[in-house]
């Protein structure tokens, strides 16, 4: 609405909305159509004054109806009468679910109504709603037809705030993990010199295998955060940076990443919840401790705002190929110059030659996907998740590479974080030996092409 909508739209919707006072959704999502938005039914049928009538029906609106705010304003996603009937014919409007007077005060209701409430596997704080409209009053946002490109705006940001909720999901199970893992007892330490001569049994903290999942949790959740951190200063610089150049290659390698932010982050912020979960061994199964919760709540982000599946689509077949390449480039580019100069400074934490070779294992799948998509598509569609993982991989061993840096450098005059820098360098290390040297299979995976993945005809499943 900020970038697309007109003055006095801004005027209306905005302040309310910033405020909290006004709530807002996104209504793209209809029965039978969810990823092909091109099939959209719901239509626009234009009025005398310039506004719309809005007809059809959207499901899995999330927090599509509520009495937590005064109003809720809903971007609807539809077709205008007499539009093409595929992408390119989707426009987007405004509806209010209780009209706005003159003078801005809500005034009487839409017809727009809440159909149901959907029971879910998880986030039982979102109402998530079966949204029928009626003939519902609307207001175009932006041009007619060019919807689905204004929606984006919004979405681009959302997938990754999403790969965000990925991460915190991640971040909160471990947390609870840790301190559990501290305190339950169970069984004996490998080693004798660790065992507590006190107490019959030793905590979690001891068992190679509960360190394996915890540390899994840590060395994802740490990097992940300064890729969205990361990510977000790329936002910013895309906006405001000094020179074009600089603005242009910030779009470039946010534009390229935010499939991976948003697919990767959230399949790993779901691992780590369950990797937390298994901690708890049983008491992870039943609600008491709230683990089951966490995992139940982790799974969505891997499926709203596009599925996984379509984010490495998104990845593989748009976004490298975009502008000749320009992006992929880029970021090849700076990660191998970060590795040139952790290399200069003599590498304390060792990430920089594994993960060298994991960015040559990028840059190879990357080389045979352009070969061999073009040639048969099916070739990148079935590498695109593996891609997409694999790209994954490299970026957060990036992020350890940055933070073992400056760790490295600010450990001799640490002072009190100096216990801080040293798990950052050890979980940078344990992040190199375990989780670098998982690309050479992905890009196995890649370069299996599409031939056993479409061999078997579909009777045969
Ligand atoms: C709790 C919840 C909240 C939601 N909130 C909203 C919301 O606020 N607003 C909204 O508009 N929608 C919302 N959604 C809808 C959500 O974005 C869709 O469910 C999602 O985009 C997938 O669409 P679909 O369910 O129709 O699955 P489908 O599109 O039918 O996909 C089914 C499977 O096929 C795969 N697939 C489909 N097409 C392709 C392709 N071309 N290539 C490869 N694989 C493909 C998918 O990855 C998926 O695995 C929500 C959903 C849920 C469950």
């Amino acid at each position: 609405m900020l970038v697309k909508g007109s003055e006095e739209q801004k005027r209306t919707y905005l302040p309310n909305m910033v405020a909290g006072s006004w709530t807002g959704t996104m209504n793209l999502t209809e029965p039978h159509c969810g990823t092909d938005l091109g099939l959209l039914k719901t239509r626009a049928e234009p009025q005398a004054n310039g506004s719309y009538r809005i007809t059809g029906t959207k499901i899995f609106i999330s927090s599509g109806e509520h009495d937590l705010a005064e109003n809720i304003i809903h971007l609807v996603l539809a077709k205008i009468a007499g539009a093409p009937d595929n992408v390119k014919g989707i426009s987007l409007f405004i509806v209010p679910k209780f009209m706005v007077n003159e003078d801005g005060s809500v005034g009487t209701r839409n017809s727009l109504s809440c159909g149901s409430i959907e029971h879910k596997m998880g986030i039982h704080g979102n109402s998530t709603c079966v949204m029928n409209y009626d003939g519902a009053t609307g207001y175009l946002v932006g041009e007619p037809e060019k919807g689905l490109a204004a929606m984006f705006i919004m979405m681009n940001a959302a997938r990754l705030g999403v790969g965000l909720q990925g991460l915190a999901q991640g971040e909160v199970a471990y947390q609870n993990a840790v301190s559990y893992a501290k305190d339950r007892r169970q069984g004996r330490a490998l080693k004798p010199e660790l065992r507590d001569p006190d107490a019959p049994a030793d905590t979690l903290f001891v068992h190679p295998d509960v360190r394996r999942m915890l540390l899994e949790a840590k060395a994802f959740n740490e990097a992940a955060r300064a890729l969205v951190l990361w990510g977000s200063l790329q936002v910013d610089l895309s906006r405001k940076a000094e020179t074009e150049e600089e603005r242009q290659q910030a779009e470039d390698i946010i534009g390229l990443l935010t499939p991976v932010i948003k697919g990767y982050l959230t399949d790993k912020g779901f691992e780590a919840a369950v990797n937390a979960q298994q901690v708890y061994g049983g008491h992870g199964y039943v609600r008491e401790w709230g683990m089951e919760q966490f995992v139940r709540d982790a799974r969505i982000a891997q499926i709203y705002e596009g599925t996984n599946g379509v984010q490495a689509m998104d990845l593989v077949g748009r976004k490298l190929a975009q502008n000749g390449g320009r992006a992929v480039r880029t970021f090849f580019e700076v990660v191998a110059r970060d590795i040139a100069d952790a290399r200069a400074a003599g590498d304390p934490a060792g990430v920089a030659a594994p993960l060298e070779r994991a960015l040559g294992d990028l840059q190879a799948a990357t080389m045979w996907l352009a070969q061999h998509g073009m040639a048969d598509p099916n070739n990148a569609g079935a590498g695109a998740y593996a891609y997409m993982e694999l790209m994954g991989v490299v970026a957060l061993g990036w992020m350890w590479l940055k933070m073992a840096g400056t760790s490295s450098r600010l450990l001799e005059e640490a002072g009190e974080d100096r216990a801080f820098h040293e798990a950052k360098i050890a979980t940078a290390r344990f992040y190199a030996a375990r989780e670098l040297g998982k690309t050479g299979a992905l890009r196995n995976e890649v370069e299996a092409g599409a031939e056993t993945v479409m061999a078997l005809p579909a009777e045969a499943f």
